[in-house]
């Protein structure tokens, strides 16, 4: 199928080269001209001066003829002798041709992939050409630019954008970029200080970033427990587990605004982790969510089927007061929250939506989650919930299962320690991950292999040997529908998720019959293959299957406060 509404003929002129050895090319041009008053014949051989590409024959494609019919109006109107009108002509053709030589070179061409954009439906075999950091065309006819990358027999694809990303680590960054990540975004919980951390990664960051304004962290601070740096979620304890007075509730209100002023994209919640949170308290920052018209994102209150507490009220809470305030919600990793109910609460989510509703989900395709073991969650009646006890409770760097003993000992520490928790089944993620309403998002951080894996393994598992996804569809999951969760808020996700003219050139290239995860909880690191090449910005991250060193083209997505300073020398 080819939807793209304009595309013109190929009107593509020879090119002559002159060895591979060389570094110029001389490019020459053929142009027939038929002037009507004089009917003379124009033959032009004009030399210019292009970057040999890679030794390989190039065809120039070029609107020479459309420029040479303007000059050759410009001459007839011109009322002295023939001497004079060549004269002129040889001037602006002079100027002319180099204009065109400049404006036909891409600064990178992918050339002969199959492309897809989910957006269009476009599926066919296209050469793309990326300049300035954009797409600038896509086309069936030769394109010429200053590096030719031949992508025959891969997909071009716009590059994946990762909703719920924890690590933001150089190396998650890495693992992330091999497994075709453009942007990776912490909006689970949020930061806890959106302002240091996007000046900490201004300038240092391989792909995309940022984040939403933390609900947890920003309680913490008014109980007088604030985060230690690097961490997201606070331990157990009276600043999680007690309701906030009226004074408290607004105190957390300001900071919220604060973080969002500072470039927040979101209100982020991780309702289980603040188990003391109220009803109230919690519709109150869906209030103030909807009075910035951004979103809340949010890990739900609670898990499993014991009432109160169930799956089933957690995300009726979240619906309510979405429904109550106009905020527009996402409910994460609904696989985990959900487990052996994930199918009634997407239809929840499909019910809400069906009633008017905003609100969005997505899913992770492994069986365990991970958590810290000192967080809320593990909080009395754990076991219960989740229906499980310590032996399904497993240490991701040793693999040790926990015992009673050791469970008490890792939650009551102040030390954050990640713990994977054995509560979902394979069936229940292989009926999530095909859902249309489910978008792919990896909740990644290092000891766990969806870090590294995620997005390829759905692509080897779901689309290739199962068969129940398309590969449309898929990249439909992990490009256009978080791009357009992300245009709640900021309209340059309008540039991203798309594989077209004119947005920006995030693209990942990979090869649909090989890519695969190569993580397991035992080599949680280690990067997916069949990535052969990733832009962001235009810029290779990934080069012919490695990443490329000391380049760091990602730049920050922002809230509206502070939606202009998106540089990454910022
Ligand atoms: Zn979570």
């Amino acid at each position: 199928m080819n939807p793209q509404p304009s595309e013109p003929q190929s009107d593509a002129l020879p090119v002559e080269l002159l060895p591979p050895q060389t570094t110029i090319i001389a490019i020459a041009a053929r142009v027939r001209l038929v002037q009507a008053s004089e009917n003379f014949d124009l033959d032009l051989r004009v030399a210019s001066q292009a970057t040999l590409l890679n030794g390989r024959c190039v065809r120039l494609s070029t609107r020479i003829k459309r420029f040479a019919g303007l000059i050759s109006s410009l001459v007839s109107s011109i009322p002295s002798g023939a001497a004079m009108r060549k004269l002129i002509f040889s001037l602006f053709y002079l100027l002319f041709s180099t204009a065109i030589v400049s404006a036909q070179q891409y600064d990178l061409v992918l050339e002969g992939g199959r492309v897809m954009d989910p957006e269009t439906g476009l599926d066919a075999v296209r050469n793309v050409g990326v300049r300035d950091g954009k797409i600038a065309r896509i086309a069936s006819e030769t394109l010429s630019g200053r590096r030719i990358v031949h992508a025959d027999g891969l997909v071009v694809a716009p590059g994946f954008i990762d909703l719920h990303q924890h690590g933001q680590d150089a190396a998650s960054q890495r693992v992330k970029a091999l497994d075709g990540v453009t942007t990776a975004l912490e909006m689970e919980i949020g930061v806890p200080d959106v302002a240091q951390f996007l000046q900490a990664k201004a300038g240092h960051s391989l792909i995309n970033y940022g984040t939403s304004a933390s609900h947890v962290a920003a309680r913490a601070l008014v109980f007088g427990a604030p985060l230690p740096s690097g961490e997201i979620l606070p331990k157990s304890g009276p600043a999680t587990d007690r309701s906030a007075t009226p004074e408290q509730i607004e105190a957390i209100r300001q900071r919220l605004r604060a973080e969002l002023d500072a470039g927040g994209l979101a209100v982020g919640m991780g309702i289980q982790y603040t188990p003391g949170a109220t009803r109230l308290e919690v519709i109150d920052m869906f209030r103030l969510a909807a009075e910035r018209a951004l979103p809340v994102y949010t890990h739900v209150r609670s898990v499993g089927r014991v009432e109160p507490g169930s799956s089933i009220e957690s995300i009726s809470e979240v619906i309510g007061a979405a429904a109550i305030t106009g905020a527009s919600l996402h409910i994460v990793h609904i696989n985990s929250s959900c487990l052996q109910d994930s199918l009634e609460c997407l239809s929840m989510v499909e019910g809400a939506r069906a009633r008017g509703l905003d609100v969005t989900t997505e899913a992770y395709p492994y069986i365990p989650g991970m958590t810290a073991i000192n967080s809320a969650l593990f909080n009395p009646g754990w076991q219960e919930k989740l229906g499980i006890s310590y032996p399904q409770l497993v240490l991701p760097d040793t693999g040790e299962h926990l015992t009673k003993e050791r469970f008490e000992e890792l939650h009551n520490s102040s030390k954050t320690k990640w713990v994977l928790i054995y509560a979902n089944t394979q069936e229940v993620v292989d009926k999530v991950i095909p859902h249309p309403l489910v978008m792919i998002a990896s909740d990644g951080a290092e000891g766990h292999p969806r870090n590294a894996g995620t997005y390829s393994r759905v692509l080897a598992q779901y689309v290739r040997e199962k068969g129940t996804i398309t590969l449309m569809d898929a990249l439909r999951k992990m490009t256009l529908m978080p791009a357009q969760m992300l245009e709640r808020s900021t309209p340059a996700a309008r540039q991203k998720g798309r594989l077209q003219q004119g947005v920006d050139a995030d693209i990942v290239v990979f090869d649909p019959a090989t890519i695969s995860d190569r993580s397991t909880f035992q080599k949680p690191m280690e990067p997916s293959i069949g990535v052969h090449y990733l832009l962001v910005g235009g810029t290779v991250v990934v080069d012919d299957g490695k990443v490329v060193l000391d380049v760091f083209p990602g730049r920050a997505l922002l809230g509206p406060s502070k939606r202009a300073g998106s540089k990454p020398s910022d």
